[in-house]
């Protein structure tokens, strides 16, 4: 059997053709993929999200092998796949007399720390080395806020916008503002139309994971499909440059029950499995910006720029800063669990239900659904934020533990005490009617607080903020609500909160 002096660790997150690895072929590197059910089995996964992960995997190894590489790949259903990431490798070090270990810096705590025990046991020498992916290294945001009183993520944006010099002209920010998000929060009311979504070359199913018996949530039926490999990665963004950028900012914040994807790029996939680059489709953008400013506005790159290399970046600074503690914050202890609903979507709440089944049928929903419906719900419910991360995890194609923890226990659960987020990301229903169509559909009236029709959200947002007075009157960016708060009569509070109280205990009845 022939022997190979190197192997080199793929994860299932870093399908990187262009990584340095794969410059020159060499006959003494064996490459290593492994499809696992220490991976399929850590949390309750989409099936949909499953199947796009060892999709994208295979085509991957048949790029990798096409270029000459050797390759070893095991596939889940392998009658000899033990499902344990160590237990596999130190089987292909053992067969193949491997001399030299090395792996690219995983993004996942579980997986850094399973590895870094993994090397502190083997005999042979072994590496880590950069995946390349990131504008920013792990401890970035730790060491940029070291020493200052707030942790901002504007602050850090604007860093990486100068450090990079993205959207700059000289020293300063082009169009003279570092922001432009007070321009890009309309209501999308039918009009511009929506371009119909482009797939990618493949749409029939390439794997079945019927016969696996792994336990799984979620439609296999779809109407969307992500990008599975670099070429499809590359085609959805380009349409998405060509075709959604020219209203992506204006109607970020849009929600609508026809358009579960609304001008949303659906990128997150092939940039969390590193099938593209953050810089490579921020440039791609800006470029795009530069050929047509007559149609592409500077609040639509801006807006887009901002999420890759400001929230994307940030959140993983937070995440590495903060790990393994983050995982257990629970600012508000809070005890509830999930209501039910969020797993089958049977609610008579409209926002929640087209939410609930957006993410049901195609794993995806986009970031307002997230924070403002399905986040705002659990966080006003009292929701654990274990059950919270649970679902959030499992439920997305894009979930991967390093960005999906801090946009959940940060950002919409404000679990970590407002580290993240400079105040809780909550509203009553005027901010969902503001934004949507759902509430001119809905069983319940969003303009009523206290009557057995008022909208959930009303009661539930009052009650959130008399609750939590201790914890939150004194800070600033409350202050406003707080005063509202305040002039609501004894009374109509006392009903807010009975309302509130009953909707807590019993949410599946909504
Ligand atoms: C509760 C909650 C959970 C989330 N979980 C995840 C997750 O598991 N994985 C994930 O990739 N994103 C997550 N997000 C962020 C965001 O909702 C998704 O990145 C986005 O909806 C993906 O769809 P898109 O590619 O069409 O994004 P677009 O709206 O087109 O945005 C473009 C890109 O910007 C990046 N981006 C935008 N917002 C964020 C953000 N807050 N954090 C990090 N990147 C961002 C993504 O890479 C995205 O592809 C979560 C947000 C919330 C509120
Ligand atoms: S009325 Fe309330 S529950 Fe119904 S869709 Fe509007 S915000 Fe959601």
């Amino acid at each position: 059997m022939r022997k190979y002096h190197t192997l080199r660790l793929i994860l299932g997150d870093q399908l990187n053709p262009k990584h340095s690895w794969f410059e020159n072929q060499d006959d003494e590197v064996l490459y290593v993929m492994m499809e696992l059910r220490q991976e399929t089995d850590y949390v309750r996964h989409h099936i949909q999200k499953i199947e796009a992960f060892f999709t994208a995997m295979r085509r991957f190894k048949d790029i990798v092998a096409s270029q000459g590489h050797h390759i070893l790949y095991l596939p889940i259903e392998s009658a000899d796949n033990s499902g344990s990431l160590t237990e596999e490798l130190n089987k292909v070090i053992r067969n193949q007399e491997i001399q030299r270990f090395e792996y690219q810096e995983p993004d996942e705590y579980r997986l850094d720390e399973q590895l870094k025990s993994f090397c502190s046991k083997l005999s042979i020498d072994h590496r880590l080395v950069s995946s390349e992916h990131f504008l920013t290294e792990r401890e970035d945001v730790k060491e940029l806020f070291e020493g200052r009183k707030q942790i901002v993520m504007e602050y850090f944006y604007r860093h990486l916008r100068q450090k990079n010099d993205i959207l700059m002209v000289g020293e300063l920010p082009a169009g003279g503002k570092w922001n432009y998000d007070s321009e890009n929060r309309k209501k999308w009311k039918g009009n511009p139309q929506v371009p119909r979504w482009r797939n990618g070359k493949s749409k029939k199913q390439e794997f079945n994971l019927n016969d696996l018996n792994i336990n799984h949530i979620g439609s296999e039926k779809r109407t969307i499909q992500f990008p599975k490999d670099r070429d499809e990665s590359v085609e959805v963004l380009h349409h998405f440059c060509k075709v959604l950028l020219p209203h992506f900012g204006t109607y970020q914040d849009a929600m609508h029950t026809e358009q579960p994807f609304l001008f949303h790029s659906l990128l997150s996939f092939s940039l969390n499995t590193k099938m593209l680059n953050p810089k490579e489709v921020v440039v791609r953008a800006i470029e795009e910006w530069n050929h047509r400013p007559e149609e592409i506005s500077l609040a639509q790159i801006e807006g887009f720029v901002r999420q890759i290399i400001g929230w994307r970046e940030f959140m993983r600074g937070i995440y590495w800063m903060e790990m393994p503690t983050y995982k257990s914050t629970n600012f508000f202890n809070h005890k509830n669990p999930l209501p039910d609903f969020y797993w089958t979507g049977k609610t008579r709440m409209n926002c929640l239900k087209h939410a609930v089944n957006n993410s049901l049928d195609h794993a995806y929903a986009h970031h307002i659904q997230r924070l403002m419906v399905l986040g705002n719900f659990a966080l006003l419910t009292g929701v654990h934020p274990d059950d919270v991360d649970f679902w959030f995890l499992g439920v997305y194609t894009d979930a991967i533990e390093w960005v999906q923890l801090p946009n959940t226990r940060g950002m919409s659960q404000y679990a970590d005490g407002g580290l993240l987020a400079t105040k809780p990301y909550i509203s009553s229903g005027s901010y969902i009617n503001k934004m949507s169509n759902y509430c001119s559909e809905c069983a319940y009236n969003v303009k009523t607080r206290t009557d057995e029709n008022a909208c959930p959200f009303n009661s539930l947002y009052w009650n959130f903020l008399n609750t939590n007075k201790d914890k939150l009157s004194s800070n600033p960016r409350m202050s406003m609500m707080y005063r509202l708060l305040d002039k609501i009569p004894k009374e109509e509070l006392r009903q807010l909160t009975q309302r509130a109280e009953a909707i807590i205990a019993a949410p599946d009845d909504l």
